[in-house]
């Protein structure tokens, strides 16, 4: 099913989109799906009273739904991120009082690659002002201008609407957040949470002593893949002279998403901004048809 141009992948992708994630939209009553109102919140609400009740890995649902606020916000900080190339940030938080959770109605603006400890520490403090009990994640945006030179000129952009690896070190370290997303600027959305097996404590004993920090631990990821990120020259090239394909290099960014979750017991959704969002990690039965599909287009 290849054409000339070898992009199958993109154009077929939409259809696929369209056939799974049109398909289960009808799955209003499907207990394998979290909607906001009848599950979603009632669990963010409760891991932000208390951050290990979190779920077990396979009690995570086959697919998430985002109530309108949140698709709305989203799509704000997506229109806003398109102005500057500039990453948007916000927090969300639980206020314990009211039941009820925060999304700031304002977010705030990051650097091209990342937003500072300044200001989301700023951001944060807001937040506490509003009501906010605990933070329990947050949401940021990825500019498509955003990553290293030497990649920019031959893919347009480092970050798809995969998280970096530097993203992930957050959800898996100790104390971590407790549920992320990113969205880019297709509107493609990823979240992650941390579950019961997500360790408490350190745990990244697979690094070098030492070596343990969010750098270390993005250094770490890439170069499983081949990739070298230099971070003061802010380049990043393939080791071994490796050379590929700008969709095998959107493969691979997820392949480090999925070896992360898996090393860390995370699970990951993906999908489409007013979709339902599928679990990418551990597979659900959709994303492993999309896969199979996938392989079968190639
Ligand atoms: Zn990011």
């Amino acid at each position: 099913m290849a054409n000339e141009t070898g992009e199958t992948w993109r154009r077929d992708d939409d259809n696929l989109e369209e056939t799974l994630y049109g398909l289960t939209g009808q799955t209003e009553s499907n207990k394998d799906i979290w909607f906001y109102d009848n599950r979603l919140k009632w669990y963010l609400i409760a891991i932000g009273k208390d951050p290990n009740s979190t779920e077990s890995l396979n009690n995570f649902p086959d697919m998430i739904r985002l109530p309108k606020s949140w698709t709305r916000l989203l799509k704000e900080m997506v229109d806003d991120t398109k102005k500057d190339n500039h990453e948007r940030y916000c927090s969300i938080a639980t206020d314990n009082n009211n039941g009820r959770i925060l999304l700031p109605l304002e977010y705030v603006k990051g650097a091209p690659t990342c937003v500072s400890g300044d200001v989301i520490s700023d951001h944060k403090n807001t937040l506490k002002g509003l009501g906010a009990d605990k933070i329990i994640g947050s949401i940021h945006t990825h500019p498509n201008k955003s990553g290293y030179r030497s990649l920019l000129k031959r893919f347009d952009r480092l970050y798809t609407g995969d998280f970096s690896a530097a993203d992930l070190y957050i959800s898996a370290k100790k104390d971590g957040e407790l549920v992320a997303g990113v969205i880019d600027l297709s509107k493609e959305i990823t979240f992650v949470f941390r579950t019961r097996g997500t360790k408490q404590e350190e745990n990244f004993n697979y690094l070098p002593k030492g070596y343990r920090d969010q750098v270390s631990f993005e250094d770490y990821w890439y170069r499983s893949k081949n990739i070298e990120v230099d971070y003061e020259k802010r380049t990043a090239t393939y080791l071994n002279n490796h050379n590929c394909s700008r969709d095998e290099f959107i493969d691979l960014r997820w392949d480090v998403n999925y070896e992360i979750a898996k090393k860390h017991n995370l699970a990951i959704y993906r999908g489409k901004l007013d979709t339902n969002l599928v679990r990418f990690y551990p597979p659900s039965w959709i994303s492993s048809k999309e896969t199979e599909w996938k392989k079968r287009l190639k």
